[in-house]
């Protein structure tokens, strides 16, 4: 399947094996020529959400690292530095993916369900994680990137609204790292109508959360453990406290549409007391009907010598997460029913196969049509 390119350069596919269309810019002749090999090269976007420091360092107030970087130096995510006593952005408007995906594809299954959602994701990131699935980007170094192509916030929303998609996510690599540009997309998203999403780690600061709440309407956040040794022997981050509290902000403060995901890995985060915590803390803290996503963990990027998750792994981990009280647990990377049923009366709300998704008994406002019990579903924009 394949389009004709459109007038203004940008070419779409279709890509059977991601069942998605892929988009791409016809580069001209003097963008062809443009080779970044250095920082000094790229294109510097001046940062906000930092301090000054006495001694021409500043630290960056981004993501809860905090970073403290010297004249010419890098934070932690390698995209963000310092010149002469400001930081800078060396990732704005610089995608290294984009496509108009199912947005089940995020996972957001509660989300305007069936939608389109206009996916964008660049460069770098502020976790190492050594399992990363997308580690071809995320390890990338801001200071040597020779790929992607320049998108600028009005691009992204017009390529959005011209594939239809109701909503645009930042994703793939962490969106918390790319504030200045996600923010200039999602301001001008709402003025067009368009749903915002972030698809995170969820290590922003409140600060962060701060400035782009009042654009943001969609945290799909990973709790990837509860354990601070996970993330401390895995993602080189000390404490993941600091990661429920801003998923709190987000919820109570901000009010957005939350949808939590855990990668579960053999050996490393399965056990069931760990589960337990995760399932029990967002029950909790989010509220009992915030779906929560067990996916299949598949060996990647340092940790290849760790098997796929067992199906009954996730099996057993959806029986913890009903347990603790969430009414929507859903398995993911690996077939399995998902299907989204009522849970007071049990009628089949919404049916996927594969991502074709089929809305059958939710209200506008949500509710089972059966039997009125709200399913935290929102349907439609004006309920968004
Ligand atoms: S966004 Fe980057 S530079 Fe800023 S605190 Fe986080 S890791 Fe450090």
């Amino acid at each position: 399947m394949h389009q004709n390119p459109p007038a203004d350069g940008w070419s779409v596919f279709w890509s059977a094996r991601a069942g998605v269309f892929k988009i791409k810019r016809a580069f001209n002749a003097e963008e062809m020529n443009r080779t970044v090999t250095t920082a000094a090269e790229i294109n510097l976007h001046k940062g906000i959400l930092y301090d000054k420091l006495a001694d021409g360092r500043a630290r960056c107030n981004v993501c809860q690292h905090r970073c403290t970087i010297a004249e010419g130096k890098f934070g932690v995510c390698r995209t963000r530095t310092n010149k002469g006593g400001d930081i800078y952005s060396t990732i704005y408007g610089l995608v290294s993916s984009m496509s108009a995906d199912p947005i089940e594809k995020k996972p957001l299954y509660h989300y305007m369900p069936g939608s389109k959602c206009f996916s964008l994701g660049s460069f770098g990131c502020n976790f190492h994680c050594v399992f990363c699935q997308n580690w071809q980007i995320a390890y990338a170094d801001g200071a040597s990137i020779k790929d992607g192509q320049m998108v600028s916030p009005e691009q992204a929303v017009h390529l959005a609204k011209r594939h239809g998609c109701k909503s645009i996510s930042w994703t793939y690599n962490e969106p918390a790292i790319w504030l200045e540009y996600t923010l200039d997309c999602a301001k001008l998203a709402h003025e067009q109508g368009i749903r915002t999403v972030y698809v995170t780690n969820g290590f922003a600061t409140p600060e962060h959360l701060d400035v782009i709440g009042p654009y943001l309407d969609v945290y799909r956040v990973d709790i990837k453990s509860f354990s601070d040794d996970f993330y401390k022997e895995l993602i080189n981050v000390p404490k993941m406290q600091g990661i429920l509290d801003v998923a709190k902000i987000a919820k109570d403060k901000w009010n957005m549409h939350m949808e939590c995901v855990t990668n579960i890995i053999p050996g490393r985060n399965d056990d069931p007391d760990n589960l337990r915590a995760i399932a029990s803390w967002i029950c909790a803290n989010l509220g009992e009907l915030t779906p929560w996503h067990v996916t299949r963990f598949f060996p990647c990027a340092q940790l290849t010598d760790v098997p796929p998750t067992p199906p009954e792994t996730l099996e057993l981990a959806r029986t913890i997460g009903r347990e603790a009280g969430l009414k929507f647990v859903y398995i993911g990377n690996i077939p399995s029913d998902q299907n989204t049923n009522c849970p007071t009366c049990g009628s089949l709300a919404v049916e996927r196969a594969g991502y074709n998704t089929y809305v059958e008994a939710v209200t506008d406002q949500g509710a089972c049509t059966n039997c009125g019990a709200d399913l935290g579903i929102v349907m439609t924009l004006e309920n968004g």
